[in-house]
């Protein structure tokens, strides 16, 4: 069995880890440098030497472990994972029943009770995403769990801790039998093309089911829609679906045109009749405004940060700036969504940078409908950061 570390935590930080929060962060523990290898299991005590969880050492971006019990008897071993993924399966019941949908996350980190780890269901194929060597340490224990709980086509995996939390790339394939790729499965009876093992990115972002499925229903029908940082263009399927007018979808990536072609096609849509432009949508909103185009749904969701050639956006500072430009190219009555996955700010925050952009464009505007995470990307109500999504379908109105 692997030893035990004890971690002394820092007085002001007690009473947080005593609430239950699981992440292990640098400064609330006085002896890290006593940290070697990772996957050790840790102990973490207070100041008297009391006793408050237990976890293991693992680096990632967001710190150096999870904590994964506070239960002092309770150990960290075979039985622990195997609990926790039955858990997290039967919680997902409703999801293995919808026959219109074959994509969803059946383990989500800290949410599901293990940071670090996340397991995607894809029509019969499991894909594993360890967030750090440390987490990898249990990979027995996980597989051997996955094969006594479900009967799966095959498992793939990422494992995403090369240096600064980057995929390492390798042949993904884990147990079972191979996938033929694409993939085929489907999100509320829409297709999807998925790629297992091309790199760290199969395809497309699951946590945006819901609000996919709301643009198809009740936004899209006889709108022209621009779409950008569309990746393979899963909005733009959607809005396609929906009976837009036409999609616009913009991406930097050169990629993203056969992708978002190959999207379009499986679901039996002309791409020829859309249009899917290779470019740096700050540029693109330039041009837009210099030819006159407006549109009467925007749709926003970049990344947390991006550096292009002549660009850096960062959301935390930019997304109002962003707002700006798409308020100018945005009909009135129209609807922008704004999305971000950025996990230091909330949505309060995201809601201020709203409100500031049509104060500085002099218009109105009204908050329609907000996401957050789907039912299937499970959170912890004392991991905030961990609920990072934030989605804010926003009406367009008059000139104040
Ligand atoms: N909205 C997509 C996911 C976006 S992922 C979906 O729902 O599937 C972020 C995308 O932003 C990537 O495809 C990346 O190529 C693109 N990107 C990053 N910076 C950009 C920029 N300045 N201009 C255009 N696209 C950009």
């Amino acid at each position: 069995m692997k030893t035990e570390v004890v971690l002394k935590v820092k007085s002001t930080f007690v009473k947080k880890y005593k609430a239950g929060y699981p992440l292990i962060q640098k400064q609330s523990i006085n002896n890290l440098h006593e940290l070697k290898k990772e996957g050790v299991l840790v102990k973490l005590v207070d100041d008297h030497g009391s006793f408050i969880g237990k976890g293991y050492y693992g680096k990632q971006n967001k710190g150096y472990g999870w904590v994964l019990t506070q239960n002092e008897n309770e150990k960290i071993d075979p039985s622990f994972f195997e609990k926790k993924l039955k858990t997290a399966l039967n919680k997902r019941k409703a999801f293995f029943n919808d026959q219109e949908t074959t994509a969803f996350r059946i383990f989500n980190a800290e949410g599901d009770g293990v940071g670090g780890l996340t397991i995607d269901y894809f029509d019969g194929y499991y894909l594993i995403n360890w967030y750090s060597e440390g987490i990898y340490q249990f990979k027995e224990y996980v597989l051997d769990s996955l094969e006594k709980l479900v009967d799966y086509k095959g498992v793939y995996q990422k494992k995403r801790f090369n240096t600064d939390g980057q995929y390492i790339e390798e042949d993904d394939f884990v147990a079972g039998e191979r996938g033929q790729f694409p993939l085929i499965v489907k999100e509320n009876k829409v297709k999807f093309a998925v790629y297992l093992n091309e790199g760290a990115m199969v395809g497309f972002f699951l946590d945006q089911r819901e609000v996919r499925k709301t643009i198809r229903d009740h936004y899209a029908e006889g709108k022209t829609v621009l779409n950008t940082f569309s990746y393979t263009g899963a909005f733009s399927i959607f809005a396609a679906l929906g009976n837009a007018a036409k999609t616009t979808s913009v991406d930097l990536a050169n990629r993203s045109l056969a992708k978002t072609i190959e999207q379009f096609s499986v679901n039996g849509i002309d791409y020829e009749a859309q249009d899917i432009i290779v470019e740096d949508v700050f540029r693109y909103f330039k041009y837009a405004v210099k030819k006159k185009l407006s549109f009467d749904m925007v749709i926003l969701d970049p990344p947390s940060f991006a550096r292009s050639k002549k660009y850096t956006f960062s959301a935390s500072k930019d997304y109002k700036q962003l707002l700006k430009e798409a308020i100018s190219i945005t009909n009135e009555q129209g609807v922008i969504v704004a999305s971000t996955n950025c996990a230091t700010f909330d949505m309060q925050k995201f809601k201020g940078f709203i409100d500031a952009a049509f104060k500085e464009s002099n218009l109105q505007y009204n908050i329609l409908e907000e996401y957050s995470l789907p039912d299937d990307f499970r959170t912890m109500k004392q991991f905030k950061e961990g609920n990072y999504l934030k989605v804010a379908f926003i009406k367009v109105r008059s000139r104040r």
